[in-house]
């Protein structure tokens, strides 16, 4: 059961081949056999998850079934969740049991799914290896017992979801946070136009970049996926009308003589990536070329900028957006012998170093002193890379590049502050612009493990960027289940 996809899975669900409690029972008992070893899940959700099956087999029986009904996912602890702790895995938090639900959990409620547990991540979405959560990092299920990082921040979704420990799962993406993880876990991870889905109920990082989106073995399951999660909410002011439906699997974009333009970022390809990476992309490109795109180079002149300017950027939005956390209205309080004692003690507690990093740098850009050279700065970088990306569309129709240089890395690799941001080169520029990229499979590496290589497009693009990324999937056609794990 645990080889299904959603639509597989929804297929024998209705069919009656399989009931959801039979399948929820499978994803719980492979939860209780490596959930500790992976460190995926902070919580698990077992009780409400067999109420939330036993529920939608009585939906099913009645003839009303919902889009989704049945289908176990995963959520990013990020997401707030009614009566169950959301820690955004910090100490912060670590109690915390929301009084209401997110608006993506809820569209996920109301689609019918299943919630088996909350999905481990970085603290505050704040990294790349999920290695800053309070709760430890989860591992990737590919060559287990070299610990390799799953990938961060959504490290626990892509933990889960690659090991068959949930179908899919949901991330956040504030500069790589669902595409990362995604790419050296072998999944699909789908960042939406920014605004598609509603940020309201999920903890907030950096509120003009965060995004939430789907991670899943598949195209099309992130495509039904984000049929789910998609929509306006007028609880969110930056919530787009677009919306984003898909009933089925994915049309073609390619074949029958249909044109399609695909550009490559110049800028990128003077960057230096593993040959892995190299070799798989070049091959996907001459794939593309094969199957009737036309590869057009464009040009996006500040890209190599955009990792500056994001880390001006979101440490600038999380340093203001963490103010909240201040010991009187929730979340952790260390009492102090006065008020401002109390906020610093239940401060030095609460945050991690990695937060606390973020939390003065972005006070230092946002100071008097600082203000116009970093932060406006930043903010004009960011809107030459928008008014780029929108000229680059002129020439093209989507734009394809690397997800990220290499494969998944020990989580030991002692990496600095500053070599951990540089790991984000090839996706903050996305969020920069809040175009919707997706990073899918495009091959193993020599080490056996897999890479991942994004499509993006204009933005509310998101069906033809899933196209293309399915066209992807489809002639790299990579096997992404971890044999340690999933038992071949
Ligand atoms: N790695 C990036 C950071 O540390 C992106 C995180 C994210 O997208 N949430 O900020």
């Amino acid at each position: 059961m645990i080889n299904l996809t959603i639509s597989e899975a929804l297929e024998k669900l209705n069919s009656g081949e399989i009931s959801a409690v039979e399948l929820t029972k499978c994803y719980l008992k492979r939860i209780e056999k490596y959930g500790a070893d992976l460190n995926c899940y902070i919580t698990t959700t077992p009780e409400r998850a067999l109420a939330d099956a036993a529920a939608s087999d009585a939906r099913r029986a009645a003839g009303t079934a919902l889009p989704l009904d049945g289908i176990p996912i995963a959520m990013k602890d990020l997401f707030a969740t009614r009566g169950i702790r959301t820690t955004a895995a910090s100490r912060m938090l670590e109690n915390f049991v929301p009084e209401y639900e997110s608006t993506v959990s809820q569209k996920f409620i109301d689609a019918g799914t299943v919630l088996l547990g909350k999905a481990n991540l970085d603290e505050f979405a704040m990294g790349t290896f999920s290695k800053t959560s309070f709760f430890g990092a989860p591992v990737n299920p590919w060559q287990m017992e070299k610990r390799l990082t799953a990938g961060g921040s959504s490290g626990g979704s892509t933990s889960a979801v690659a090991s068959g420990l949930a179908i899919a799962a949901t991330g956040t993406d504030t500069g790589g946070s669902i595409r990362f993880p995604a790419a050296i876990t072998g999944m699909v991870g789908m960042k939406p136009t920014y605004g598609l889905c509603s940020r309201w109920g999920c903890v907030a990082f950096a509120s003009s970049l965060d995004t939430p989106g789907p991670i899943t073995r598949t195209v099309d399951d992130a495509a039904l996926m984000l049929s789910a999660m998609a929509g306006h909410d007028p609880k969110d002011s930056t919530s787009s009308t677009h919306g984003f439906t898909c009933n089925g699997p994915l049309e073609p974009i390619l074949g029958d003589g249909k044109k399609l333009r695909v550009g490559v970022i110049k800028e990128f390809t003077n960057v230096e990536i593993s040959n892995d990476m190299k070799t798989l992309f070049d091959k996907r490109i001459s794939d593309l070329k094969s199957m009737g795109a036309e590869i057009v180079e464009v040009s996006i002149p500040n890209i190599l900028d955009a990792l500056a300017a994001y880390y001006i950027i979101a440490p600038a939005e999380a340093s203001s957006n963490l103010a909240r956390y201040d010991g009187m209205r929730y979340g952790l309080r260390v009492e102090g012998h006065d008020i401002y004692d109390t906020f610093k003690k239940t401060r030095a507690a609460g945050f991690g170093d990695e937060v606390k990093r973020r939390m003065i740098i972005g006070t230092a850009v946002l100071s008097s002193e600082s203000y116009d050279v970093y932060f406006m700065q930043a903010a004009r970088v960011r809107r030459m890379i928008a008014d780029s990306f929108n000229a680059a569309f002129e020439q093209c129709d989507l734009i394809i590049c690397p997800s990220s240089a290499g494969t998944a890395m020990p989580l030991d690799s002692g990496l600095s502050p500053l070599e951990f941001y540089a790991l984000d080169l090839f996706t903050v520029a996305m969020n920069l612009a809040g175009i919707p990229a997706c990073s899918v499979p495009c091959g193993l590496a020599q080490n056996g493990l897999p890479l991942g290589m994004q499509v993006m497009g204009r933005r509310f693009d998101d069906m033809r960027v899933l196209q293309l990324a399915k066209h992807i999937e489809s002639v790299a056609s990579v096997d992404n289940r971890p044999t340690t794990i999933m038992g071949k």
